[in-house]
């Protein structure tokens, strides 16, 4: 289960994302940051249509719940400086409450 998690979408793997400070979810969601990513695409229409708003979102996975969703973005480089480099650490660490710290 170390494997990493594609977008349902465009299939693209999902980013490691750095959540701010003093949300819900837990310390990173991954993040489809696909610019091409079907859902992404659809929010700008969807956005501006029921909102009258010029901004869409991106697809993400929270690892801590399982919990999936819509994760606002005003532009297509909105949220990107707080993605995560990967280290392609085989190991992963999904599977876990155990916190060793
Ligand atoms: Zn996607």
């Amino acid at each position: 289960m170390a494997s990493r998690p594609s977008c349902p979408h465009c299939g693209s793997p999902l980013l490691k994302w750095l959540t701010p400070v003093g949300t819900s979810w837990g310390p990173h969601l991954f993040v489809c940051f696909n610019d091409d990513c079907d859902y992404y695409q659809r929010g700008w229409t969807v956005m501006e249509e029921r909102f009258g708003r010029k901004v869409s979102y991106r697809h993400y996975l929270d690892p801590s719940t399982g919990a999936t969703g819509p994760l606002p973005v005003w532009s297509s480089a909105a949220l990107r400086g707080d993605i995560v480099p990967e280290t392609d650490d085989p190991q992963g660490d999904e599977d876990g409450d155990a916190r060793a710290e």
